[in-house]
């Protein structure tokens, strides 16, 4: 019979010693603060760990970071870093290209894998998967796991599995907001989360830029759909002129979830010329993550992205067309209770 994912994931940290953790590219809350967690968890047991990114650590989350640095990739450093480690952690992602420059590494060296991640949309790539779509967050994976295994979680521990509940959860009000989320939150504070100072340290990071740039595309809003399509367009040229990256857009993109009849909301993020991020976000009748996944992409039913190479004007007469088509079929069901996260 084959072993449960968890236990399997449980002989697997027993048996290897030296660890290097890391996530996907552009990291969010749930991938620092869960790479954070779970770094902290294994030193905690004598282990050898190392935490690599593709991509670095947004301002946002660096606080979380101080005593457990995270590296950002280089080719020599990489390679160091995998011919020193027995074994490589991958926290939320299952999809192997979302990982970045880091899976170039993972082809030459004979390295074993394990995933813990959240999302439905891909098989895991490693010799473990514990990918559980049902939590809203990799964070409650990593905060079940430790607990199960009866270790303690201190302050900054639960600071980090805090910022990736509350993160991934739109702090605790998108539809992977359950009772069990609630629960996690109750247990964090009680083990020493500040819940405000938390969510300042996280929110109150943004350089003036950002928000004239969020105020820019906001003005530019375009409604379709007969009012149940938001779309929102933002360029290179707008990233240059208030010197800001792709991961600046966090949060612009469900700004629109907030007008009354709004099914659908489409970013179309060009960062550097010809590369479209799409962020696709559903306020709950519409699942978004199987278009993304045929795509090359992937996600959750009501959040998903692709990153796609093109024009914008390309890249949103590829998916316009797409999510009119979700909208139709949407008049064509029978209305039906309340869609899972
Ligand atoms: P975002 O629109 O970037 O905030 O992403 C929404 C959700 O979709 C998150 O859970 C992401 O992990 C996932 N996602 C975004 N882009 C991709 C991609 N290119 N491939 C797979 N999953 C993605
Ligand atoms: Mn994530
Ligand atoms: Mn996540």
């Amino acid at each position: 019979m084959p072993v449960a994912p968890r236990a399997a994931l449980m002989a697997f940290l027993a048996r290897h010693q030296r660890f290097l953790l890391t996530t996907h590219i552009n990291p969010d809350g749930d991938a620092i603060g869960s790479e954070v967690a779970f770094a902290r968890w294994l030193r905690a047991q004598g282990k050898q760990v190392r935490i690599l990114n593709d991509s670095p650590t947004p301002l946002a989350f660096e606080w979380l970071t101080q005593d457990d640095p995270i590296d950002v990739h280089e080719d020599a450093l990489t390679e160091r870093l995998f011919s020193e480690a027995d074994a490589l952690v991958v926290l939320d992602t299952s999809n192997r290209p979302r990982i970045g420059r880091i899976s170039f590494s993972l082809d030459r060296h004979a390295i074993a894998v394990a995933i813990v991640d959240h999302h439905a949309t891909h098989d895991g790539f490693g010799q473990v998967n514990v990918v559980e779509p049902d939590k809203a967050a990799t964070a409650c994976l990593v905060f079940e796991l430790m607990r199960a295994a009866g270790s303690p979680i201190d302050t900054r521990a639960a600071e980090a599995l805090y910022v990736g509940l509350a993160t991934d959860t739109g702090y605790f009000r998108y539809s992977n907001t359950d009772a069990s989320a609630f629960e996690m939150a109750a247990a964090l504070v009680r083990l020493g989360v500040d819940p405000q100072a938390v969510t300042t340290r996280v929110q109150a990071s943004a350089p003036p830029g950002r928000l004239r740039f969020f105020g820019e595309a906001l003005t530019a809003l375009e409604m379709l759909e007969g009012g149940r399509l938001a779309v929102l367009e933002v360029g290179p040229d707008a990233f240059e002129r208030h010197q800001l990256t792709g991961a600046d857009t966090e949060g612009l993109v469900d700004m629109p979830r907030a007008i009354a009849g709004v099914e659908l909301v489409a970013l179309f993020s060009e960062g550097k010329p010809g590369r479209v991020k799409v962020s696709l976000r559903s306020t709950g009748r519409v699942e978004v993550d199987q278009l993304c996944s045929r795509l090359g992409g992937g996600g959750h039913p009501h959040a998903a992205g692709v990153l796609l190479m093109g024009s914008r004007a390309d890249v949103r007469a590829r998916i316009l067309p797409e999510l009119s088509q979700l909208l139709a079929a949407l008049d064509a069901a029978p209305a039906r209770g309340a869609a899972g996260a």
